[in-house]
């Protein structure tokens, strides 16, 4: 309870910071009224509720979202426990990784001010875990983390832009690291979950006539999904 009311207000600030347009300059205002809006100015913007306290328009995502999502991994990093070191990978990874994709859906892109952080620090906090754990661990997280970013990069090259983007080969720095790091059924059950869940999202989209097949998903949600999945089911 305490980590949703101090972290929530943080992760809604990234996710209403970043949540712009390629190469424009992050948001610190409200789109409606341009009252600031950031942690020194506690306007209820960053609460549940999701309002600019001057005007009352919505900003960031929506009402409650953010905390029920914080609310999933609190629950999740409770179930997963302290077994087998990866506890501070995982709750630091979260912690950016959900604020990044509320990006995603919003905007359709995944900020590197988002993604490489939760790359690095997942990757800290595993070799930091891997000094007390066997080295097969440690291994597996950077083969799955180095091999599932360059896969995802070399759709982008290959099929340009039907392929992933840059930001998902950046996600999946610290997902193919942590989910490696579980073992290879948890990477692999992952990778499953995010590209099926995925798959039944767009044709239950294109059957009710709310997307083309032109249309392109943000797949950062999926990703988060499946790496979530994964790990409570592999449990
Ligand atoms: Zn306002």
């Amino acid at each position: 309870m305490l980590a949703i009311l101090a972290i929530g207000p943080l992760m809604r600030m990234a996710a209403l910071r970043y949540a712009v347009p390629p190469g424009m300059p992050s948001r610190t205002d409200c789109e409606a009224c341009g009252a600031p809006l950031g942690l020194t100015r506690p306007w209820p913007a960053l609460g549940p509720a999701a309002r600019c306290g001057r005007c009352r328009a919505r900003a960031g995502p929506p009402p409650g979202t953010v905390e029920l999502a914080l609310l999933a991994a609190v629950v999740l990093l409770a179930l997963v426990g302290p077994s087998g070191g990866a506890l501070p990978a995982l709750a630091w990874w979260l912690g950016w990784t959900i604020p990044a994709v509320f990006v995603d859906l919003a905007v359709h892109r995944l900020p590197d001010r988002l993604t490489l952080p939760a790359a690095a620090g997942t990757w800290l906090l595993l070799g930091v875990a891997a000094l007390d754990a066997e080295p097969g661990h440690w291994l597996r997280a950077v083969i799955g983390g180095a091999g599932l970013a360059l896969f995802f990069a070399s759709t982008t090259l290959l099929l340009g832009r039907r392929g992933f983007g840059l930001g998902d080969a950046k996600l999946a720095l610290s997902v193919g690291a942590l989910l490696g790091w579980y073992g290879w059924p948890a990477l692999l059950l992952g990778l499953l979950l995010a590209f099926g869940l995925s798959a039944l999202v767009s044709l239950a989209l294109l059957a009710t006539r709310r997307a083309r097949w032109s249309t392109h998903l943000p797949f950062g949600p999926f990703l988060l999904l499946g790496t979530v999945g994964a790990l409570a089911l592999a449990l």
